[in-house]
Protein backbone atom coordinates (compact mmCIF):
# COMPACT_ATOMS: atom_id res chain seq x y z
CA UNK A 1 0.00 0.00 0.00
CA UNK A 2 2.53 2.36 0.86
CA UNK A 3 4.82 1.70 -2.36
CA UNK A 4 1.25 2.18 -4.36
CA UNK A 5 0.28 6.11 -2.35
CA UNK A 6 4.03 7.01 -2.85
CA UNK A 7 3.62 5.68 -6.90
CA UNK A 8 0.67 7.81 -6.78
CA UNK A 9 1.89 10.97 -5.29
CA UNK A 10 3.98 10.68 -8.42
CA UNK A 11 1.84 10.40 -10.80
CA UNK A 12 0.04 13.37 -9.60
CA UNK A 13 2.95 15.34 -9.71
CA UNK A 14 3.82 14.11 -12.92
CA UNK A 15 3.50 15.80 -16.75
CA UNK A 16 6.37 18.24 -16.28
CA UNK A 17 6.69 19.23 -19.57
CA UNK A 18 10.38 21.03 -20.88
CA UNK A 19 11.02 22.87 -24.07
CA UNK A 20 13.31 23.82 -25.36
CA UNK A 21 13.32 26.55 -28.63
CA UNK A 22 15.62 26.43 -31.35
CA UNK A 23 18.01 29.98 -31.28
CA UNK A 24 16.01 32.67 -33.06
CA UNK A 25 12.52 31.16 -33.07
CA UNK A 26 9.45 32.61 -31.15
CA UNK A 27 7.88 30.70 -28.90
CA UNK A 28 5.64 27.91 -30.39
CA UNK A 29 3.83 26.73 -27.17
CA UNK A 30 0.78 25.55 -29.69
CA UNK A 31 2.91 22.88 -31.08
CA UNK A 32 3.71 21.46 -27.64
CA UNK A 33 3.04 17.85 -28.44
CA UNK A 34 -0.04 15.96 -26.90
CA UNK A 35 0.80 12.41 -25.02
CA UNK A 36 -1.83 10.33 -23.88
CA UNK A 37 -2.11 6.63 -22.63
CA UNK A 38 -4.66 4.40 -24.21
CA UNK A 39 -5.16 2.35 -21.07
CA UNK A 40 -5.22 2.73 -17.08
CA UNK A 41 -2.45 0.25 -16.45
CA UNK A 42 0.20 -2.01 -18.06
CA UNK A 43 -0.01 -5.76 -16.47
CA UNK A 44 2.91 -7.75 -16.44
CA UNK A 45 4.03 -8.94 -19.27
CA UNK A 46 1.55 -7.28 -21.26
CA UNK A 47 1.72 -4.32 -23.63
CA UNK A 48 0.49 -0.45 -23.77
CA UNK A 49 -0.34 2.02 -26.60
CA UNK A 50 1.03 5.89 -26.20
CA UNK A 51 -0.69 8.05 -28.36
CA UNK A 52 1.02 10.97 -29.23
CA UNK A 53 -0.38 14.31 -31.17
CA UNK A 54 0.73 17.37 -32.47
CA UNK A 55 2.16 19.85 -35.38
CA UNK A 56 5.64 19.07 -37.03
CA UNK A 57 6.16 16.44 -35.02
CA UNK A 58 9.34 14.54 -36.77
CA UNK A 59 10.20 11.70 -35.04
CA UNK A 60 9.43 10.75 -31.30
CA UNK A 61 10.96 8.06 -28.88
CA UNK A 62 9.87 6.82 -24.24
CA UNK A 63 11.75 5.56 -22.62
CA UNK A 64 10.68 2.95 -19.91
CA UNK A 65 11.79 0.26 -17.51
CA UNK A 66 15.03 0.82 -19.16
CA UNK A 67 13.95 0.00 -22.50
CA UNK A 68 13.78 2.48 -26.07
CA UNK A 69 10.63 2.33 -27.66
CA UNK A 70 10.07 4.28 -31.18
CA UNK A 71 7.06 6.04 -32.33
CA UNK A 72 5.37 5.05 -35.90
CA UNK A 73 2.74 6.65 -37.68
CA UNK A 74 -1.02 5.75 -35.85
CA UNK A 75 -2.26 3.18 -38.37
CA UNK A 76 -5.83 4.12 -37.16
CA UNK A 77 -6.46 7.48 -38.05
CA UNK A 78 -6.35 7.63 -41.90
CA UNK A 79 -4.11 9.44 -44.35
CA UNK A 80 -3.94 12.73 -43.43
CA UNK A 81 -3.64 11.73 -39.97
CA UNK A 82 -0.02 12.90 -38.30
CA UNK A 83 -0.68 11.31 -34.75
CA UNK A 84 1.84 8.59 -33.91
CA UNK A 85 1.92 5.67 -31.28
CA UNK A 86 4.16 3.33 -29.83
CA UNK A 87 3.61 0.26 -28.69
CA UNK A 88 5.16 -0.28 -24.58
CA UNK A 89 5.70 -2.91 -22.96
CA UNK A 90 6.39 -4.03 -19.16
CA UNK A 91 8.25 -6.93 -17.99
CA UNK A 92 6.44 -9.90 -16.55
CA UNK A 93 9.41 -9.04 -13.31
CA UNK A 94 7.95 -5.28 -13.31
CA UNK A 95 7.55 -4.35 -10.05
CA UNK A 96 3.21 -3.66 -8.71
CA UNK A 97 3.96 0.47 -8.52
CA UNK A 98 4.24 3.42 -11.03
CA UNK A 99 7.30 3.42 -13.15
CA UNK A 100 8.44 7.03 -14.59
CA UNK A 101 8.01 7.53 -18.62
CA UNK A 102 10.48 9.67 -20.40
CA UNK A 103 9.25 10.57 -23.93
CA UNK A 104 11.01 12.42 -26.59
CA UNK A 105 9.83 14.48 -29.37
CA UNK A 106 12.20 16.00 -32.39
CA UNK A 107 10.45 18.88 -34.18
CA UNK A 108 10.94 19.50 -38.17
CA UNK A 109 11.93 23.03 -37.00
CA UNK A 110 14.87 21.57 -34.76
CA UNK A 111 13.60 22.06 -31.58
CA UNK A 112 12.77 19.33 -29.03
CA UNK A 113 10.83 18.85 -25.99
CA UNK A 114 10.70 16.01 -22.81
CA UNK A 115 7.57 15.17 -21.27
CA UNK A 116 7.86 13.01 -18.20
CA UNK A 117 5.22 10.98 -16.98
CA UNK A 118 4.07 7.79 -15.04
CA UNK A 119 2.77 4.14 -15.68
CA UNK A 120 1.17 1.97 -13.30
CA UNK A 121 2.05 -1.61 -13.36
CA UNK A 122 -0.60 -4.06 -12.53
CA UNK A 123 -0.37 -7.69 -11.84
CA UNK A 124 0.29 -10.20 -14.62
CA UNK A 125 -2.13 -13.20 -13.05
CA UNK A 126 0.24 -16.22 -13.82
CA UNK A 127 0.50 -20.07 -12.49
CA UNK A 128 2.58 -22.90 -11.43
CA UNK A 129 3.76 -25.97 -12.43
CA UNK A 130 6.24 -28.78 -11.50
CA UNK A 131 8.07 -30.15 -14.56
CA UNK A 132 10.38 -33.27 -14.80
CA UNK A 133 13.88 -32.99 -16.96
CA UNK A 134 15.53 -35.88 -17.89
CA UNK A 135 18.95 -36.09 -15.88
CA UNK A 136 21.19 -35.58 -19.41
CA UNK A 137 19.20 -32.05 -19.67
CA UNK A 138 19.55 -30.76 -15.16
CA UNK A 139 23.09 -28.74 -16.17
CA UNK A 140 20.67 -26.84 -18.37
CA UNK A 141 18.66 -25.54 -15.46
CA UNK A 142 22.37 -23.86 -14.59
CA UNK A 143 20.95 -20.16 -13.85
CA UNK A 144 24.43 -18.53 -16.09
CA UNK A 145 22.46 -20.50 -18.93
CA UNK A 146 19.70 -18.58 -18.37
CA UNK A 147 21.54 -15.53 -17.82
CA UNK A 148 23.03 -16.32 -20.86
CA UNK A 149 20.36 -16.35 -23.36
CA UNK A 150 18.59 -14.12 -21.65
CA UNK A 151 21.21 -11.18 -22.44
CA UNK A 152 21.51 -12.23 -26.04
CA UNK A 153 17.23 -12.52 -26.85
CA UNK A 154 16.99 -9.05 -25.00
CA UNK A 155 19.75 -7.08 -27.24
CA UNK A 156 18.18 -9.09 -30.49
CA UNK A 157 15.02 -7.89 -29.31
CA UNK A 158 15.78 -4.85 -28.53
CA UNK A 159 15.86 -4.00 -32.32
CA UNK A 160 13.65 -1.49 -34.08
CA UNK A 161 12.85 -1.60 -37.58
CA UNK A 162 10.52 0.84 -38.83
CA UNK A 163 8.62 -1.19 -41.74
CA UNK A 164 4.94 -2.59 -40.43
CA UNK A 165 5.13 -5.58 -41.80
CA UNK A 166 2.46 -7.42 -39.28
CA UNK A 167 0.10 -4.77 -39.91
CA UNK A 168 0.01 -6.31 -43.65
CA UNK A 169 -0.74 -9.88 -42.20
CA UNK A 170 -1.77 -9.31 -39.09
CA UNK A 171 -0.73 -11.95 -36.12
CA UNK A 172 -1.92 -15.83 -36.10
CA UNK A 173 -1.26 -17.73 -32.72
CA UNK A 174 0.12 -21.42 -33.53
CA UNK A 175 -2.82 -22.84 -33.16
CA UNK A 176 -6.14 -22.02 -31.41
CA UNK A 177 -7.23 -23.64 -28.29
CA UNK A 178 -4.89 -26.48 -26.76
CA UNK A 179 -1.77 -25.64 -25.31
CA UNK A 180 -0.33 -27.07 -21.70
CA UNK A 181 1.68 -24.31 -20.65
CA UNK A 182 0.69 -20.55 -20.89
CA UNK A 183 3.31 -17.54 -20.54
CA UNK A 184 4.66 -16.14 -17.44
CA UNK A 185 4.18 -19.54 -15.20
CA UNK A 186 6.15 -20.35 -12.47
CA UNK A 187 7.81 -23.24 -12.67
CA UNK A 188 10.06 -25.70 -10.92
CA UNK A 189 12.20 -28.51 -11.97
CA UNK A 190 12.69 -32.21 -10.64
CA UNK A 191 11.39 -30.95 -7.02
CA UNK A 192 13.84 -28.62 -6.83
CA UNK A 193 13.72 -25.18 -5.26
CA UNK A 194 14.27 -22.80 -7.57
CA UNK A 195 11.69 -20.85 -9.76
CA UNK A 196 11.99 -20.47 -13.48
CA UNK A 197 9.61 -18.21 -15.69
CA UNK A 198 8.31 -19.13 -18.97
CA UNK A 199 8.45 -16.63 -21.49
CA UNK A 200 6.08 -18.24 -24.25
CA UNK A 201 3.07 -20.83 -24.83
CA UNK A 202 3.75 -24.55 -25.43
CA UNK A 203 1.89 -26.34 -28.20
CA UNK A 204 2.40 -30.03 -27.77
CA UNK A 205 2.56 -31.12 -31.73
CA UNK A 206 3.72 -34.35 -33.52
CA UNK A 207 7.89 -33.99 -34.14
CA UNK A 208 8.38 -32.75 -38.35
CA UNK A 209 4.59 -31.08 -37.63
CA UNK A 210 4.81 -27.52 -39.84
CA UNK A 211 5.79 -24.84 -37.87
CA UNK A 212 4.28 -21.38 -39.71
CA UNK A 213 5.22 -17.84 -39.34
CA UNK A 214 2.79 -15.88 -37.31
CA UNK A 215 2.69 -12.65 -39.59
CA UNK A 216 4.74 -11.38 -42.29
CA UNK A 217 8.34 -10.52 -41.32
CA UNK A 218 12.04 -10.85 -41.71
CA UNK A 219 14.00 -13.84 -40.36
CA UNK A 220 16.51 -11.96 -37.26
CA UNK A 221 18.26 -15.06 -35.86
CA UNK A 222 18.26 -19.24 -36.88
CA UNK A 223 20.60 -21.22 -34.23
CA UNK A 224 21.32 -23.09 -31.72
CA UNK A 225 20.45 -22.11 -28.39
CA UNK A 226 21.23 -24.19 -24.93
CA UNK A 227 17.52 -24.21 -23.78
CA UNK A 228 15.75 -23.09 -26.93
CA UNK A 229 17.34 -25.98 -28.64
CA UNK A 230 17.01 -25.07 -32.44
CA UNK A 231 15.70 -21.67 -33.08
CA UNK A 232 14.02 -19.38 -35.28
CA UNK A 233 13.36 -15.80 -34.28
CA UNK A 234 11.02 -13.56 -36.96
CA UNK A 235 11.15 -9.69 -36.88
CA UNK A 236 7.72 -7.99 -37.81
CA UNK A 237 8.83 -4.85 -37.70
CA UNK A 238 7.83 -2.30 -34.83
CA UNK A 239 10.30 -3.57 -32.41
CA UNK A 240 7.61 -6.77 -32.64
CA UNK A 241 9.43 -10.02 -32.75
CA UNK A 242 7.83 -14.08 -32.52
CA UNK A 243 10.23 -16.90 -31.56
CA UNK A 244 9.81 -20.26 -32.21
CA UNK A 245 12.04 -22.80 -30.40
CA UNK A 246 12.81 -26.95 -29.95
CA UNK A 247 12.69 -26.95 -33.98
CA UNK A 248 13.94 -30.55 -35.54
CA UNK A 249 14.56 -28.38 -38.61
CA UNK A 250 14.92 -25.12 -40.06
CA UNK A 251 14.19 -24.24 -43.42
CA UNK A 252 14.56 -20.14 -43.55
CA UNK A 253 18.15 -18.31 -43.42
CA UNK A 254 18.64 -14.48 -41.66
CA UNK A 255 17.75 -12.04 -43.67
CA UNK A 256 14.95 -13.95 -45.30
CA UNK A 257 11.41 -12.25 -45.81
CA UNK A 258 8.42 -14.37 -44.81
CA UNK A 259 4.89 -14.13 -45.40
CA UNK A 260 2.03 -15.28 -42.89
CA UNK A 261 1.61 -19.06 -42.81
CA UNK A 262 4.89 -19.70 -44.96
CA UNK A 263 6.33 -23.27 -43.30
CA UNK A 264 9.89 -22.15 -41.70
CA UNK A 265 10.60 -25.33 -39.30
CA UNK A 266 9.29 -28.11 -37.72
CA UNK A 267 8.36 -28.90 -34.91
CA UNK A 268 10.76 -31.13 -32.53
CA UNK A 269 12.39 -31.92 -28.99
CA UNK A 270 15.62 -29.79 -28.66
CA UNK A 271 17.06 -27.77 -26.31
CA UNK A 272 15.82 -28.33 -22.69
CA UNK A 273 12.65 -30.18 -23.81
CA UNK A 274 10.21 -32.73 -22.03
CA UNK A 275 8.57 -33.88 -25.04
CA UNK A 276 7.88 -32.95 -29.00
CA UNK A 277 6.17 -29.81 -28.54
CA UNK A 278 6.39 -25.70 -30.42
CA UNK A 279 7.53 -23.36 -27.61
CA UNK A 280 6.20 -19.85 -28.86
CA UNK A 281 6.54 -16.85 -27.86
CA UNK A 282 6.47 -12.76 -28.75
CA UNK A 283 8.63 -10.15 -27.79
CA UNK A 284 7.35 -6.22 -27.85
CA UNK A 285 10.88 -3.78 -26.79
CA UNK A 286 13.14 -6.20 -26.22
CA UNK A 287 10.79 -8.50 -23.37
CA UNK A 288 8.72 -11.42 -23.78
CA UNK A 289 4.92 -10.64 -23.38
CA UNK A 290 1.88 -12.92 -23.19
CA UNK A 291 1.42 -13.66 -26.53
CA UNK A 292 -2.64 -14.36 -25.97
CA UNK A 293 -2.96 -11.01 -24.85
CA UNK A 294 -1.35 -9.57 -26.56
CA UNK A 295 -1.83 -10.82 -30.33
CA UNK A 296 -5.77 -10.18 -30.12
CA UNK A 297 -4.76 -6.50 -29.76
CA UNK A 298 -2.61 -6.13 -32.67
CA UNK A 299 -4.87 -7.40 -34.51
CA UNK A 300 -7.32 -4.99 -33.46
CA UNK A 301 -5.38 -2.55 -34.23
CA UNK A 302 -4.89 -3.53 -37.74
CA UNK A 303 -9.31 -4.18 -38.18
CA UNK A 304 -9.15 -0.39 -37.23
CA UNK A 305 -6.57 0.21 -39.45
CA UNK A 306 -8.80 -1.64 -42.82
CA UNK A 307 -11.87 0.13 -41.26
CA UNK A 308 -10.46 3.49 -41.56
CA UNK A 309 -12.22 4.28 -38.73
ZN1 LIG B 1 7.91 -23.31 -23.51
Amino acid sequence: MAKFLSGLGLFLIALLVVRSAPANASPQTESLAKLVQEFDWIRQGQVGILHLSGEGIQWAYAKFMRQTFLFFPDPRCGEKCIDQIAVLSAPMTATLEFHPLTVRVYYEDGSDETIEDNIRVAYGEFGEEELILPADLVPLLEPEVTDRENAFLRSLLSNFRPEQDWLNSGFKLPREGYYVSIYGTWRTFNGGSRWYRHSGVDYPMPTGTPIQAAANGRVAYVGTMDIRGNYIVLDHGWGIFTGYAHASEIYVEVGNVVKQNEIIGAVGNTGRSTGPHLHFEIGVGGVWVNPLVVIPLFNQIRMEQSNGS
